[in-house]
């Protein structure tokens, strides 16, 4: 596996692939993988010949107060996984490499924005956006991967690669999970002992959920009740948001419809966790 740190070096590479007829395709992350990114890897390999993995902890996209300093980093760990999981090659820059001085552009979309965690985190899209929009430029793939972990993510980078003219398929990965339903996340490591054990009530908030509008329920205000019944009866978890969105345009509704997910964040003492699920209103999904 070829290891590369700089947007000449990745570029080059990039083009000696294409050259060939060959495709790629890109998984970006930050880091500190679990089996979460090995299963996006996996997916990228079925799509594209050659497999990108960066990893790139993005200043920009952390506020004021938010964990970037802390945030978990352990290089050789994902190295070593990166390459078990069949990557070709591991791009990561460092800062200085991807925001140099004088730099000033940034890729702002804007509406699917607004709702969720673009009204707690107001700068975080614009720096997921502009970095990713770099990454792509770097590394020059036919294919990317996106976790539906970060569902608001997933619809932000479709519309930028679509308003953009960006020839690049994203594909969407359903989220991976612990055995007892938590989402696997790089920031599960800030969980104390309880904490983890209270976090299972979002996924245990989310199947509710999807069982009770499998059942017929179609009010979004009585979903929310039911979700936040369940995270509240947890004290270790304070509540950003409970709602219920349409799963393209990620408005509030305030009934199912069309395709909707249900996005929750929630705070716990060092961590802020989300999690979602898709509501379908054609009855149960297999
Ligand atoms: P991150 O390193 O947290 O920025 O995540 C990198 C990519 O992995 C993003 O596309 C995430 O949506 C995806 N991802 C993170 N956790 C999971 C998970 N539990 N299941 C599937 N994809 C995930």
């Amino acid at each position: 596996m070829e290891i590369l740190r700089t947007v000449e070096d990745m570029q080059r590479f990039a083009d000696r692939v294409r050259q060939r007829g060959r495709t790629i395709g890109f998984v970006p992350t930050m880091g500190y993988l679990h089996e979460g990114h090995v299963s996006l890897v996996h997916i990228a390999r079925r799509h594209a010949d050659v497999v990108v993995v960066s990893i790139f902890v993005n200043p920009t996209q952390f506020g004021p107060g938010e964990d970037f300093e802390s945030y978990p980093r352990d290089f050789e760990r994902d190295r070593r996984m990166v390459a078990a999981a069949g990557a070709d090659c591991l791009y990561c820059p460092d800062a200085d490499e991807m925001y140099p001085p004088g730099y000033q552009t940034t890729v702002c979309v804007r509406e699917v924005t607004r709702n969720l965690c673009g009204l707690s985190r107001p700068a975080h899209f614009e720096g997921v956006a502009t970095v990713v929009a770099k990454l792509f430029n770097a590394v020059k793939p036919q294919y990317a991967v996106f976790g539906q972990k970060d569902f608001q993510q997933l619809v932000v980078i479709k519309r930028m690669v679509r308003d953009l003219n960006m020839d690049i398929d994203i594909i969407g990965a359903p989220i991976v999970r612990e055995p007892d339903g938590i989402a696997m996340s790089s920031r599960n490591k800030y969980l104390g002992t309880a904490e983890r054990q209270a976090a299972r009530c979002l996924s245990r908030a989310l199947d509710a959920v999807r069982s009770r509008a499998d059942e017929g329920e179609r009010s979004a205000q009585a979903l929310i009740s039911l979700a936040r019944g369940i995270i509240s009866a947890e004290p270790l978890g304070r509540i950003d948001y409970v709602k219920v969105c349409d799963a393209v345009t990620l408005q509030d509704v305030e009934r199912l419809e069309r395709e909707a997910v249900m996005a929750v964040a929630v705070f716990f003492e060092k961590a802020r966790l989300i999690d979602n699920t898709i509501l379908h209103v054609d009855g149960p999904q297999p």
